[in-house]
């Protein structure tokens, strides 16, 4: 296969394959587009069985963050980097030097923050080479609570505003009281995202690989834990997939009973044809790059002077966009999916 001929290629600015074989480390870093501004996006580490299954995710992953940035109105493009490799075993401060001399090469075209497989600390090691990263600053909120530049608990709090939103417009109800959800995935966000429904009043099942995370947020939250292939036939309201990409597929899509798929993966749909299929079985699905945009506002306004309450006001506007999605998904009886896709182009289209 050509690397231009590529499915997910969807004409990349740029396409950066880093080698440092002092340190081990392999990595591609993909700018998408930088149209509306620097392109932002996370770094992901993660044992890829190929070199072409990495270049797939990382293509999928910047586009995912130029469609997200642009939807969530920041002055920003979409890039995204990921390291092969398992983050238990492969990871070392050379290897996160490295990668951070990588980042630092482009210039500030791309600037890195953490995502699955790399964390804060791991950040900070990059920025010991490039000053071209966020998600690392220690922030406080209005109750004074600090967190040192983890972006999950914004993206937590996006996703529950999110489906909120989604709730009203498909199953006509203004509260969450007693609202059946399922979350796929208890980690940073899946967590966050739990304590908020608890808290409004919701039911939670629950499920994740990771035993003693379940344990964790059951106990401490009252959910229900339920087996990992089990979260696709409960029958809930609500469908939150807080774990995996492509995890809207052939097989899932047909197993759900819930009316609303709302939750932080990204790449939820292993293809276009599954928005689709949501649409046709009228499952109502929150576009993932727009409802779990939380994160990348969080980052970005670290850049700029961070105001919590500009932050939070920013975030709850995730609703409104996902409200106007859902409404011209309806007028025109397409797939929000689609209808996402294209309000992002336009968005990018009208700045180039
Ligand atoms: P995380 O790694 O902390 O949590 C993911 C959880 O999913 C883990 O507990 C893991 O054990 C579990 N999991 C993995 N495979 C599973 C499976 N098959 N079934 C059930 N559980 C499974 O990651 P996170 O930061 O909470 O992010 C969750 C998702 O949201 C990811 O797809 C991520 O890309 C996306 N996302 C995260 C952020 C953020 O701010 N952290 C922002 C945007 C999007």
């Amino acid at each position: 296969m050509h690397l231009f001929d590529h499915p997910d290629f969807d004409g990349h600015e740029q396409v950066v394959f880093c080698c440092d074989p002092a340190s081990g480390l392999r990595a591609i870093i993909a700018i998408h587009d930088t149209t509306l501004g620097p392109s932002l996006g996370g770094c992901r580490m993660w044992p890829y069985a190929s070199d072409w299954e990495a270049l797939r995710d990382v293509l999928r992953l910047s586009r995912g963050m130029t469609y997200k940035s642009a939807l969530a109105g920041l002055p920003l493009g979409g890039g995204k980097s990921v390291i092969i490799g398992n983050p238990r075993t492969d990871k070392s401060e050379a290897l996160l030097r490295a990668m951070g001399r990588n980042v630092e090469r482009l210039g500030g075209r791309y600037i890195v923050a953490e995502d699955s497989g790399t964390s804060v600390p791991d950040i900070k090691t990059m920025a010991l080479e490039t000053t071209h990263v966020s998600g690392i600053a220690e922030k406080t909120t209005d109750g004074g609570a600090t967190r040192n530049g983890d972006p999950s608990p914004a993206t937590a709090y996006g996703v529950f505003v999110g489906m909120k939103a989604a709730v009203h417009h498909r199953l006509g109800r203004s509260d969450l009281e007693g609202l059946k959800v399922a979350i796929q995935g208890v980690g940073h966000v899946g967590a966050h995202l739990a304590r908020h429904l608890r808290d409004a009043g919701a039911r939670l099942w629950i499920a994740d690989i990771d035993a003693e995370r379940v344990r964790q947020v059951a106990d401490t939250l009252g959910a229900t834990p339920v087996r990992v292939d089990e979260v696709f036939d409960l029958d809930v309201d609500v469908f939150a997939p807080c774990a995996l990409g492509a995890v809207l597929n052939d097989d899932t899509v047909a197993r759900l009973s819930a009316r609303v798929v709302a939750g932080a993966a990204n790449n939820q749909l292993a293809g276009p044809r599954h928005g689709q299929a949501l649409f046709d079985r009228g499952i109502l699905y929150a576009p993932d790059y727009v409802i779990n945009a939380g994160g990348v506002i969080d980052v970005y306004h670290e850049r700029t002077g961070y105001d919590h309450a500009r932050v939070m006001s920013q975030i709850e506007a995730i609703a409104d966009t996902l409200t106007e999605i859902f409404a011209r998904a309806d007028a025109e009886r397409k797939p929000t999916a689609v209808v996402a896709d294209r309000m992002a182009c336009q968005r990018v289209g009208r700045a180039r």
